[in-house]
Parts: C-alpha cells; structure tokens; sequence
C-alpha cells in the first residue's frame, strides 16, 4: 500500500510539473465519460471486422514496427478516425512530423473520444490511449511534444482510418462517359486535349459479340460502335462542355456514318451510365435541336451503357504517333485547329 501511494505520488507531481491540464499524460480522463456511446463486440466478432494487424494492435495492444504504418508521413486533408470503431479522433492539423516512425498529433478532436491509462508493461512507466468508444488500443502519450500543448499523441496507423475532406473528395472525383462520333483516332485526340479530362481510351461498345477486336468491328456485323471512353473531373469539366466538344467535331446528323466511314460501328452514340448523365445528354441534343445548330436533326443515339471492350494497342493515342499519316493529316488535324480555335479557353495549358 504504501509502494502504492508512493508511486501515485510521483505520478501527480510529475505531471504537475510538467504543468498539467486536461489531457496531460499521466491522467486518466473521461474515463466514465457518458457522452461516448460504447461499442462492445466478441472476440469473435472483431476477428471477422479486423484485419490480422489491426486485431493484433486494437485487440492485443501491440506496436506496428517504426516507419512501416502507412499514415507515418500523410499530409492529406481530412479526419483520421478509429479503424475499430470509425469514431472520430483526429484531424489532419493536429498531426505534425515528430520524427519517430508513428504518426504523431498534438491535440485530439474534443469530447472524450480518447482515454487514457497508465501502462507498466514492457518495465517501462507509460500512459496507454484507448479509444473511448470500442476499447481499441491506439498508442500512448507522450510529454515531449514540441508544440504549445507539449504532448504527443503517438498512434499507430493500423489503429486509425483516414477520411479526406470533402474538398479533396470533390476534386479527386471522377466520372466517365463513354462516346462514338466516328473514327476513334479523332475522338481520343480531340478529348486528350481538354482540361479536366482524366484518361481517354479507344474501344468497342453496345455490340454483342464479347472481346471484339479491330477487324470484326470494322466488318459492321458486331453491334459494336468505335467509341472513346473518357474519365473526367466533373469540377474542371462539365459533361456538357464534353458534349459540346462532341457534338461540334462530328456530324451527329448523319445515321451510321461520318464523311467516308460508313456502317454501325461509326454512328454517332453517347452511352450513358446514369439518370444524371441520360437527362444531360437528351437536354443537350434537345437544345442543339430547338436552336438549329444543325441543318438536320440530330440523330445520336442516347444508350444505356453496358460494357466497354478496350481497342488494340496501336489504336490508343493513335493521332500523337501518327500525325504524318495521310488520314491523320486530311480528317483529324482540321478538327484538332477547330478545337483550338473554338475551345482555346477549356484546352490543358
Ligand atoms: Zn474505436
């Protein structure tokens, strides 16, 4: 007993000394906070919701090796929560380079979320954090740290999930449509061209023979149109400025055909893969329409998409590599100094 109070002694002075407040290492706080909801699980249970790394850290209370977790050096924007639970414990500005090999913050998201324990294991007189929610073992905190709240927050990353901030979901967001307008030599050049735009890729789509290639899409019995499928960032470019781009360098006027390509496989498709893009596509042709942009009406077929069969190599960015080529030269250059010219201002600098 007296060991005892002796040891709870020394505890209290030392983080006194180190000038203690409310999440001081050493304390154990909110320990019976009621705010946190908890979750209980079987052993059972977390085996199947876990991987075996993070049973052995959230579980067993283990240490994932120095420099080897894979939140070490994030600097992303957005939440780190707990990989047991989801329960928000972190942000990305409490985290700073500490130079240890675990991901190290100097604050935690208020409300209790984190308990901590004095942990003696290992002949060493540590303080544990927990995640108040579901018990997870999350690391230990440290009295060393070099900003104004001189702790660290010491977790290893297999204890912890990583949410971005909407801002950076939204600008990585991308989305894909899938267009026939012809030849896809012109298309796949005309697309690479535009801001915003991902990855474009020639193939076959809306046929029925399965891994069609080159030679029996051209023979016009597949079903299948050359088309492009283009991947885009919706907040760079719209899917009606693509369409716009679209309709403006094929003559979406003529039924299976574009100048001297004649045959289903060259008509002129948008293969949509939602409600949203089906509506946007039948309102561009609708207003293209009222607007007699065209001398005849607009005969694009506006299709469910389906499936996507990739083109042959040597058909992937066909005009980069070939623009001496007669047919590069007659059909694909006019339209690529059209582009420039109409569409200077949405073009990569
Ligand atoms: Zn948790």
């Amino acid at each position: 007993m007296k060991f005892r109070s002796l040891f709870l002694y020394v505890v209290l002075f030392s983080s006194c000394s180190a000038g203690a407040q409310k999440n001081k290492p050493g304390q154990t706080t909110y320990s019976n906070n009621k705010n946190v909801q908890k979750m209980e699980l079987s052993d059972q249970e977390w085996k199947e919701r876990l991987t075996d790394e993070q049973y052995y850290i959230l579980r067993e209370k283990g240490t994932e090796r120095p420099f080897t977790g894979k939140f070490v050096f994030t600097k992303d924007k957005g939440t780190y929560k707990c990989a047991g639970c989801g329960e928000p414990l972190f942000t990305d500005d409490m985290k700073f380079e500490s130079h240890c090999g675990w991901p190290s913050f100097d604050k935690e998201i208020a409300g209790g979320k984190i308990i901590q324990t004095q942990d003696l294991s290992h002949g060493m007189v540590r303080t544990e954090i927990t995640c108040a929610k579901c018990g997870g073992h999350l690391g230990h905190i440290f009295d060393d740290g070099p900003t104004e709240t001189g702790v660290r927050y010491c977790v290893n990353s297999a204890s912890l999930s990583f949410e971005p901030a909407e801002a950076e979901r939204t600008a990585n967001a991308t989305d894909t449509i899938t267009l026939g307008g012809g030849c896809f030599w012109c298309i796949e050049a005309i697309f690479e061209e535009l801001d915003g735009v991902v990855d474009v890729r020639s193939g076959y789509s809306g046929g029925t023979l399965t891994n069609p290639n080159y030679k029996a899409v051209c023979s016009g019995t597949t079903g299948h149109a050359e088309v492009v499928e283009i991947t885009y960032k919706p907040d760079v470019i719209r899917l009606e400025d693509l369409l716009e781009v679209f309709f403006t360098l094929h003559d979406p006027t003529t039924l299976n055909r574009q100048g001297a390509d004649v045959g289903t496989q060259y008509r002129s498709v948008i293969f949509y893969r939602n409600d949203g893009q089906e509506r946007i596509a039948k309102n561009v042709i609708a207003t293209l329409n009222a607007e007699k942009v065209f001398p005849n009406p607009i005969v694009t077929q506006v299709a469910p998409f389906t499936r996507f069969y990739e083109a042959e190599n040597y058909h992937q960015e066909y005009y980069g590599y070939h623009k001496e080529e007669p047919y590069c030269k007659m059909v694909i250059k006019p339209k690529m100094d059209k582009l420039r010219k109409v569409f200077g201002e949405k073009l990569k600098k």
